[in-house]
């Protein structure tokens, strides 16, 4: 199995990136942040709970992201292979994903680290938030995701240093741009 991670700030990409991979690569895109406005929109108990993390730009506490993923996973056999986009968040979310692999016999195989500036960030995030409609893409909400990155996030990085597998991609630039600096690190993998 191919099995890679999309990982970044708030508004790096992640999405536009994990769908146009797992189009060209036949894998499952697993987006937990859709997942999530899904059940918003379905308007669900868990969604209700989970808007009231969201729209105050916090995580969603780790045992009940952990467990929806596995619920998930379990549903997706015969698969090619994973695109996590928006998980794992936390370190205790990359330790729980690598056993999840583990009990597969699999792994991850690589991460994908968009590199954008916070300045970038800020303003691609408000921007979305004229269209979009999410609870959290706004003025008020965008320090404080910001912050929940660097604090809780962004040590993933060394975690996955320490496996050898972090990969930093140019975040800034066009989409296509972007595209092609992943898929040409990917391309390389599958030789
Ligand atoms: P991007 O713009 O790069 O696609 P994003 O950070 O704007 O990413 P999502 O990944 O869609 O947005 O996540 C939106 C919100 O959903 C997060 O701020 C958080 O509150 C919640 N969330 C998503 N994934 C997780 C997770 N793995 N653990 C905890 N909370 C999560
Ligand atoms: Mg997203």
């Amino acid at each position: 199995m191919l099995n890679i991670i999309i990982f970044g700030a708030p508004g790096s990409g992640k999405g536009t990136q994990g769908e146009k991979l797992s189009q060209k690569y036949g894998l499952e895109h697993v987006s937990t942040g859709e997942m999530l406005r899904a059940e918003i929109d379905a308007g669900t108990e868990f969604g209700r709970l989970a808007d009231s993390y969201i729209s105050k730009g916090n995580l969603i506490p780790d045992e009940v992201m952990i467990s929806k993923l596995n619920e998930l996973m379990e549903k997706r056999n015969g698969v090619k292979g994973f695109i996590f986009d928006g998980f794992p968040r936390t370190i205790a979310q990359g330790e729980a994903l690598d056993t999840m692999m583990d009990n597969h016999d699999e792994k991850v195989t690589i991460v994908i680290s968009l590199e954008v500036e916070e300045e970038e960030l800020i303003s691609r995030i408000l921007k979305r938030g004229e269209i979009s409609g999410r609870s959290d893409d706004n003025r008020e909400t965008v320090e404080l995701r910001l912050k929940v990155y660097h604090e809780q996030t962004e040590p993933l990085k060394n975690f996955y240093i320490k496996q050898g597998k972090l990969e930093n991609v140019q975040g800034q630039g066009g989409v296509d741009e972007v595209f092609e600096n992943i898929t040409t690190i990917i391309d390389k993998l599958l030789i």
